[in-house]
Parts: C-alpha cells; sequence; structure tokens
C-alpha cells in the first residue's frame, strides 16, 4: 500500500496518525503560549507572531504524543518467533526529545541491542519503541532505562543492552560549560549485564561500523 511512498509522505503519515490530545487541551497550550509572549515583553498581535500560540501549541502537542501512546499499540503485530541466539543490535536510531527541566530539545542517537530468548521484533518497531519515550519531558538517564525496561518487558529477551548519546540544547544554548559535549548513557540488562564476554562484544558492535 504504502510501496511508492516518498520520504516526506511518510512523515506526513507518522504525523497524521499520532494520538491527538484534544481541542480543550490545545486550546490551554494555546493561551499558555500567548501568555509567554506577552510576558517576555513581545507583541502577540504583530504579523510574525499572530499564528504563533497556534503553531507552537501543535508542536508541543506533537513532541509529547508519547504520553498518549501504548507500548501494547506500539509493538502490536511485529513480534515474531526466532531460533536466532546472538546479539541484535539496532545502531543510530535518531532521537529528538524534551528536557524535563527546561523544556528545551536534547537530540542524539540511541543503539538497540538485545539477545532473542524466542521472540524478536521488527526493526521499524524498535525506532517507535524509542519514540513513544522520547516523545514526553525526559532526562537523558530516565529516557535511557525505560527503552531498556520497555524492550525487557515486550520480548522478556535473555539481555537488553541500551545505549544513548545526545547534546543538550539547555546546555549549549545558554553557554553552559562544555557545550559541545555529547552526553552518554547507558543500561544494561540481563545477560548484557552479567557476561563479561556479551558485553564487550556489544561495545565492539558500537564502535564497529
Ligand atoms: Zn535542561
Amino acid at each position: 500500500m504504502h510501496n511508492h511512498e516518498t520520504e516526506l509522505e511518510a512523515a506526513e503519515r507518522r504525523i497524521r496518525n499520532i494520538p491527538r490530545c484534544g481541542a480543550a487541551k490545545l486550546a490551554r497550550m494555546e493561551e499558555s503560549f500567548l501568555q509567554l509572549l506577552q510576558a517576555i515583553g513581545e507583541d502577540p498581535s504583530r504579523e510574525g507572531l499572530l499564528r504563533t500560540p497556534t503553531r507552537a501549541a501543535r508542536a508541543f502537542e506533537f513532541l509529547t504524543n508519547g504520553y498518549r501512546q501504548s507500548l501494547d499499540e506500539v509493538v502490536n503485530g511485529a513480534i515474531f518467533e526466532s531460533d536466532a541466539s546472538e546479539i541484535i543490535l539496532v545502531k543510530d536510531i535518531e532521537l529528538y526529545s524534551l528536557c524535563e527541566h527546561h523544556l528545551l530539545p536534547f537530540i542524539g542517537r540511541a543503539h538497540v541491542a538485545y539477545i532473542p530468548n524466542g521472540k524478536v521484533i521488527g526493526l521499524s518497531k524498535v525506532a517507535r519503541l524509542v519514540d513513544v519515550f522520547a516523545r514526553r519531558l525526559q532526562i537523558q538517564e530516565n529516557l535511557t532505562v525505560q527503552i531498556a525496561d520497555a524492550l525487557m518487558k515486550t520480548l522478556r529477551p535473555a539481555g537488553v543492552g541500551i545505549v544513548v548519546e545526545a547534546k543538550h540544547l539547555c546546555m549549549m544554548m545558554r553557554g553552559v560549560e562544555k557545550q559541545n559535549s555529547v552526553m552518554k548513557t547507558s543500561c544494561l540488562l540481563g545477560t548484557f549485564k552479567e557476561d563479561a564476554r556479551t558485553r564487550s562484544e556489544f561495545l565492539s558492535l558500537l564502535v564497529g561500523t
């Protein structure tokens, strides 16, 4: 059905399909953004800002749509039986989230690995699973653990290894020290935690291309 879909069409379809938050909440967000504009000394009635509260509310609706998604819905129909028993690694999953301290973005990549125990999950669903937790207000440490826990719960694998690397705009834009530093967090569960060989294989897979 989506055979000839372009990247842009695919992105538009995904945006259409996100769970909406409802008119009442959208209206409250618009009102809040209007007040924010006034509070910073702007004139919300000038031409460039006329539709800004509406646009900003829509953007926040999208950026927080993880609150309105359940893990079960996301992975629904994409779990398959498998005899595979080696590390499965999905590397460089694009990640966009909002820091819960400043409501500013942090942007980076997630690397998701697991060792199946009878079940595997479709590749594209791994990225969607990351989004369910990234599209909320987050701190990177919690996001990393939540992705790991979700995978454990969904697949009951022998182990899970998650690494997230991200740059935080709240640090970069505010001129906080080490502006270009990338923050790295990891969560290792099951064999990734207990077995040194699994762990070192995982780390070497991450380094390799
Ligand atoms: Zn922050």
